[in-house]
């Protein structure tokens, strides 16, 4: 079971909301088991309509496990970019669609299969 701080579940509603109407990705860094923190680059910010996350710079660092974007239609469905992306990088990707509430976030496997996730209150 993948598992996430509510907290950051907080920062990227917050930052895809700050972001829409266009899309806003960074990586996923997993503390202790719980992807807790992301990790912004360069090249987190795309623009309207833009696949483009294989244009991301991808770091050399071992508690970097996935990526997160925002989609700000209804579709929480990968693309085909997407999933070329998450082939080549990570374990786990998450997409939130808008409006970016709870009920819209999806977890990605590597090859796209979707995951069971729970939501961690960390103290
Ligand atoms: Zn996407």
């Amino acid at each position: 079971m993948i598992r996430i701080d509510n907290d950051l579940i907080d920062f990227i509603s917050n930052a895809a909301k700050n972001t829409y109407p266009n899309e806003f990705a960074a990586f996923l860094r997993e503390d202790k088991g719980i992807i807790s923190e992301v990790v912004l680059s360069p090249f987190s910010i795309f623009g309207k309509n833009s696949s483009t996350i294989s244009h991301f710079s991808l770091p050399i660092d071992h508690t970097i496990i996935g990526s997160v974007h925002s989609h700000p239609g209804r579709n929480g469905n990968p693309s085909e970019g997407d999933l070329n992306f998450f082939s080549r990088y990570g374990k786990v990707h998450i997409i939130v669609r808008y409006p970016y509430e709870q009920d819209d976030y999806f977890v990605y496997s590597r090859s796209g299969e979707s995951l069971e996730y729970e939501i961690i209150w960390a103290l």
